[in-house]
């Protein structure tokens, strides 16, 4: 992923390092970049849980049509 802050462009395992030196809990949920130091949601994971939401939703709906 890329940092919006900065650009610098880093994979997860690095962001997580940069993260044990975060004095709040280690699974705080964000993505810290190991330049800069900015955090940021992983989007990632955003993106993964509304689809499974939206597809959810869909099934959901369609059962509702059909029963
Ligand atoms: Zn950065």
């Amino acid at each position: 992923m890329r940092c919006p802050l900065c650009g610098y462009e880093f994979d997860w395992k690095e962001a997580e390092q940069a993260c044990r030196s975060c004095p709040l809990a280690s699974h705080c949920g964000l993505v810290r970049c190991p330049r800069c130091g900015y955090e940021m949601l992983p989007e990632a994971k955003l993106i993964g849980w509304m689809r499974r939401l939206r597809t959810r939703l869909r099934k959901r709906r369609e059962n509702a049509l059909f029963r």
